[in-house]
């Protein structure tokens, strides 16, 4: 338990370093792009650029919730139990993904109904 709640712990540690990196670089651009007078207009890369900033520090606040989820499922023993169906989850996707919550299985379909809820939100 107490090695999960360490490797847990380090990946929550190098997911907010992560965070942090992109936040500072997104600012850096904001300031940049509208620091300058004549070229001020942003092009359509640099605003790509951004977006994809944005998305990246998204998912990447999406797994720390994870995280710090598993992190609590450890301290109360329910660490590598599914918490859909209360199966095991696999060991070897808890060595690929040690944040993992739910089964291979309850996964991916959690994951098909987020996708509809999003593209229906969009809509
Ligand atoms: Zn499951």
């Amino acid at each position: 338990m107490a090695n999960e709640q360490d490797r847990l712990e380090k990946e929550r540690q190098r997911t907010e370093e992560e965070i942090a990196r992109l936040r500072s670089y997104l600012e850096t651009e904001l300031e940049r792009s509208t620091g300058e007078d004549d070229d001020a207009v942003d092009t359509a890369a640099d605003i790509y650029e951004r977006e994809k900033t944005l998305a990246l520090i998204r998912t990447l606040e999406d797994k720390l919730a994870s995280i710090e989820h598993a992190l609590h499922s450890s301290i109360t023993g329910r660490y590598g139990i599914c918490e859909r169906c209360g199966t095991e989850i696999e060991p070897g996707r808890l060595e690929i993904m040690p944040h993992a919550t739910l089964c291979v299985r309850c996964q991916a379909e959690t994951e098909r109904r987020v996708r509809r809820t999003r593209v229906a939100a969009d809509e």
